[in-house]
C-alpha cells in the first residue's frame, strides 16, 4: 500500500492513502488567485461518523474560492481556526463529482464505490434548528462546503457530509456532472424556493449575469420551468450563448451608464439623470421580450452596482432576489417604487437537499445543460481563479479534471 497515489492512479476501492494531492491557499499568500492558489501534498483527512470521503474525479470552480485567495470579505482560514480547526491552509472546491471511498458509520444514503455529484450545503447534524427538522440553510451551523469547510473538491480527496451526496448523473461526464450543481442549486433556490414569487409560466424573469455561472443556470431553469428570462450580459459576444441556453432576448448593459449607488434623491438634475438611465433599461427590458411587462423575479448578484435599477424595474407584487454582492455591498434603492408597488426585496443562499436534489434532477432528465463551459486540468486551478476575478472566463461553468484523466468519460447511460 503505497501512502500517496498519482492523480488518475486509483488505489484498490476503499483503501486510503495518507497523503494526497491538493490545490490550496495559504494566509502568507492571500492576493491573487493565480499566485494565492497552489499546489501541495496534504495529509488525507479521517472523517467522522456522519461524512464520506470522495475520490475526486473533477470539480468545478466558483467565485466563493476567488474569495478565499483574496482573504476578502472573510479570512476562510482565521475563520476556522476561531471554531478550533487547526489547518493553517484552506483547501477548497465546492462542485464536485466522484466515487465515494470511505463512508462513516452513521451515513446509509451511499456507499463505498457509489458515482455521486456533491452539493455545498453543510450543517451541523446536532444543531437543534436542523433537529427541528426546519430549512437547514437557516440554520446557526450552516457553511459552504469547500468554501467554509476544508478539504473540498481541489483534493485527490474530498471530505463531505453524507447528505451531501446526490447520485451522479448517468447522462453526464464526469466534468459536466462536476461543473454544475453550486450554481444550480443556488440559482434554483433564488428562483422556486421562495413562494409565492416563483416561476410561473409565462413570467417575465430578468437575469444579471447571465453568461455567468449562475446566470447561465438561471437561465437554463427559467425555461425548464416555463418563464420567459432576459439575459444582461456585458459584451455583444454573449448573446448567442444566453440564446442557446433560454433567454428569449438579451440587453447589453455597456450601453447604460446609470450605474452604482443612486444619487440623492433630493438632487433633482443628479436624480432625473438617473431616472432617466432606468427608464431606458426598462424600455430594453420590454424590446427585449417583445412586450411591455416588467420582470416578475429580478435574478441579482452584482448588488450595489444594479440594485437601483433591479429594484426600478421589478413589476409590482414582483421580488428581487440576491444571492451576492459582486459589486459592493453598500446597495441604495428608491423605497418609494419599494412599499408603493409592494415588491419583495429577498435574500438568498445556497440551498437545502431537496432543492440541490431536485434542480439535479432537471439534469437528469436533460431538462437542464448544466452548461459545461471548457475542460481545464488539475493545474489550471489558480488561472481558472484569475480569470474569473478578471471576468474574462468562457460563458457557463468551468470544469476541472482531478482524478479523471481525460474529458468525456464517465458516462453510464450505456
Ligand atoms: P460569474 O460566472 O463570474 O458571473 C458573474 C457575472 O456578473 C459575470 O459573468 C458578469 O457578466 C456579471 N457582472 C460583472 N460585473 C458586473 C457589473 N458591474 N454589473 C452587472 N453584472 C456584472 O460568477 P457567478 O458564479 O455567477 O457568481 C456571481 C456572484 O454570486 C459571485 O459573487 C459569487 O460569489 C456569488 N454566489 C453566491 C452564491 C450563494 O449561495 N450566496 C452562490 C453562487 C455564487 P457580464 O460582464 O456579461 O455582465
Amino acid at each position: 500500500m503505497s501512502d500517496l497515489y498519482e492523480l488518475g492512479q486509483k488505489p484498490p476501492l476503499g483503501e486510503v492513502p495518507a497523503r494526497m494531492h491538493a490545490y490550496a491557499v495559504r494566509q502568507n499568500r492571500f492576493g491573487q488567485p493565480k499566485d494565492a492558489w497552489q499546489r501541495e501534498i496534504l495529509p488525507t483527512p479521517p472523517i467522522k461518523s456522519d461524512e464520506v470521503l470522495i475520490y475526486v474525479m473533477a470539480s468545478g470552480i466558483n467565485f466563493n474560492n476567488v474569495w478565499a485567495a483574496l482573504g476578502q470579505p472573510l479570512d476562510v482560514i482565521g475563520e476556522r481556526q476561531k471554531m478550533g480547526e487547526p489547518e493553517d491552509f484552506h483547501a477548497g472546491g465546492s462542485d464536485c463529482s466522484g466515487i465515494v471511498w470511505a463512508v462513516g458509520d452513521d451515513v446509509k444514503n451511499v456507499k463505498v464505490g457509489d458515482d455521486v455529484i456533491v452539493h455545498s450545503g453543510w450543517w451541523r447534524a446536532d444543531d437543534p434548528w436542523v433537529r427541528a427538522g426546519k430549512d437547514p440553510m437557516l440554520a446557526e451551523s450552516t457553511r459552504i462546503w469547500g468554501y467554509q469547510t476544508n478539504y473540498g473538491s481541489y483534493c485527490q480527496f474530498a471530505r463531505a457530509q453524507g447528505h451531501q451526496c446526490i447520485r451522479k448523473p448517468a447522462r453526464l461526464t464526469w466534468e459536466e456532472a462536476g461543473c454544475f450543481l453550486l450554481c444550480a442549486s443556488t440559482a434554483y433556490r433564488m428562483l422556486m424556493g421562495w413562494a409565492p414569487n416563483v416561476i410561473e409560466k409565462g413570467d417575465p424573469i430578468l437575469v444579471w449575469g447571465a453568461a455567468g455561472g449562475l446566470g447561465s443556470m438561471a437561465l437554463e431553469i427559467t425555461r425548464a420551468e416555463g418563464g420567459r428570462a432576459i439575459a444582461v450580459v456585458s459584451d455583444d459576444s454573449k448573446k448567442d450563448f444566453c440564446m442557446k441556453h433560454g433567454a428569449v432576448g438579451v440587453i447589453n448593459r455597456k450601453t447604460f451608464t446609470h450605474w452604482g449607488t443612486m444619487p440623492d434623491t433630493r438632487d433633482a438634475k443628479a436624480y432625473g439623470e438617473w431616472a432617466k438611465g432606468a427608464r431606458a433599461f426598462g424600455k430594453a427590458v420590454w424590446d427585449a421580450l417583445g412586450e411591455k411587462s416588467n420582470p416578475r423575479i429580478v435574478f441579482e448578484h452584482p448588488g450595489e452596482a444594479t440594485l437601483p435599477t433591479s429594484e426600478f424595474v421589478c413589476s409590482t407584487g414582483g421580488m428581487i432576489v440576491i444571492c451576492a454582492g459582486t459589486t459592493g455591498y453598500n446597495v441604495t434603492l428608491d423605497l418609494r417604487y419599494h412599499w408603493m408597488r409592494q415588491k419583495r426585496f429577498q435574500g438568498s443562499h445556497l440551498s437545502n437537499d431537496d432543492q440541490a436534489a431536485a434542480v439535479t434532477k432537471l439534469v437528469a432528465d436533460g431538462k437542464i445543460d448544466p452548461c459545461l463551459s471548457k475542460t481545464y486540468n488539475f493545474d489550471d486551478i489558480p488561472l481558472c481563479h484569475q480569470l474569473m476575478l478578471d471576468n474574462q472566463h468562457p460563458s457557463g461553468n468551468m470544469g476541472v479534471l482531478v482524478n479523471a484523466t481525460r474529458a468525456g468519460e464517465g458516462r453510464s447511460d450505456g
